[in-house]
């Protein structure tokens, strides 16, 4: 026994847009947090201190390993066929 109450009430559809005024909210590319985008958040888009230089040190590492990578030749295991 379903009562037809679900499908009469479509109310909130597509009026509640500026009445508040809500900054915009990103996810940490870290972690994945929720960040307002505001003045306050000074980490943005990262939550915190610990997420933003944690993101910034595995950038600059990745990119220094693979720089390094390409630079690097792979001689040991060829070598030890003798
Ligand atoms: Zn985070």
């Amino acid at each position: 026994m379903a009562t037809a109450r679900d499908s009469s009430s479509r109310s909130t559809g597509a009026s509640v847009s500026v009445a508040k005024k809500s900054p915009r909210i990103v996810s940490c590319p870290r972690c994945g947090a929720a960040v307002p985008w505001v003045e306050e958040s000074s980490f943005r888009p990262f939550c915190s201190a610990y997420c933003k230089r944690d993101d910034l040190g595995a950038w600059a590492n990745d990119q220094y390993r693979i720089a390094a990578k390409e630079e690097e030749p792979l001689s040991d295991e060829a070598d030890s066929e003798s």
